[in-house]
Parts: structure tokens; sequence; C-alpha cells
């Protein structure tokens, strides 16, 4: 298995599925995004080592999906607001899974409301990043369609320690 998930301390993917050495090709960047260096991870882990699935797990209470909602409405920067210089480069990312969804957001949310929000954010993020790997890398494509291998999108919650698999309409089982 090929494992893209957060850099978060709380979301070890070994340890979560119980997993041990010599067990995953794990890849590990804040938000579980995907890019260039990140597909051609993945199409290492299937193509050439034969892993025969791709996980990409997000989480609840995502920080790096927490910092996408609070600055998409801010007018500071990611990097002006923490000091971080490449910080943006996530969010942004990360941003164009908020869509839509922040303007549910009332102007003085609770805390409750807010939590919701950053993880449906962060639901609709990993569901975005599973189309994207395959929209954006034939070699994973091509073994999808050829039915070497399957990406599926899953979201850990880091409060029960529950998975939830996602599958296209938004709706899997929990295990
Ligand atoms: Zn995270």
């Amino acid at each position: 298995m090929v494992a893209l998930s957060c850099i978060d301390s709380r979301t070890p993917v070994e340890l979560i599925f119980d997993l041990g050495m010599g067990d995953i090709f794990s890849i590990r960047i804040a938000g579980n995004i995907t890019s260039r260096k990140v597909l051609a991870s993945a199409e290492y882990g299937c193509a050439v080592a034969g892993a025969k699935l791709m996980l990409v797990i997000g989480h609840t209470r995502c920080g790096a999906v927490s910092a996408a909602v609070k600055f998409l409405g801010s007018r500071l920067t990611a990097a002006e607001a923490t000091g971080c210089q490449h910080l943006d480069a996530i969010v942004n990312e990360i941003q164009r899974s908020a869509d839509g969804m922040t303007s549910q957001l009332s102007s003085e949310p609770s805390s409750t409301e807010a939590l919701a929000i950053v993880d449906a954010v962060a639901r609709e993020n990993v569901l975005r990043v599973v189309k994207e790997i395959r929209q954006q890398s034939r070699t994973l494509d091509g073994l999808v369609q050829d039915r070497r291998i399957a990406i599926v999108g899953a979201m850990y919650d880091v409060v029960t320690g529950g998975i939830e698999f996602l599958v296209e309409n938004g709706l899997g089982e929990t295990e």
C-alpha cells in the first residue's frame, strides 16, 4: 500500500492500521495534498514496487486545513500571519477544496460550527486529491484502468480513532 497522509503527529498511518516495518510506502505532507514529487513517489510505489492500493488519508481537526479556512477571508497571507515563508503553497492548494463551503460560516461561528467546516473541507480535500492523482498521473490512471491498483480516499477521526472510507458519492463505511 502507498499512503498519502498529513504530517500531523496524531496520524501515523503505520500505527493507525497496525502495520510495521516493510509494510507500506508512506508519503506525508501537511494537508495530504499532491504535487509532482508526491506523484513521483506514488508512481514508484505502485508501478515499480507493486503496491496494489493507494490510500489518501485526511483527518479531522487538521491544522493545515484550519489555516486554509482561516486565511481564506483574511487580508494577510499565511506567510505574513505566521512567518512561515512557504506555507501559502500548501494553504492555497487546500483552499481550492473550500470553495462555497466557507460561505456556510456565520460571521461569528461557534467553535463547533468552525470545526465542522474544517472537517468538511478536509473531506472535500481528500476527494479532490484522489481525483487529481488520476488526472495528473498517466502512470497511476493507467494502473487504475488496468485494475492493477485502486486509489481510495479516507478520513481518520483523531478523536474517536475511527476511519471512514470515502467513495465517489461521499458516503463510506466506518471501520
Ligand atoms: Zn493535518
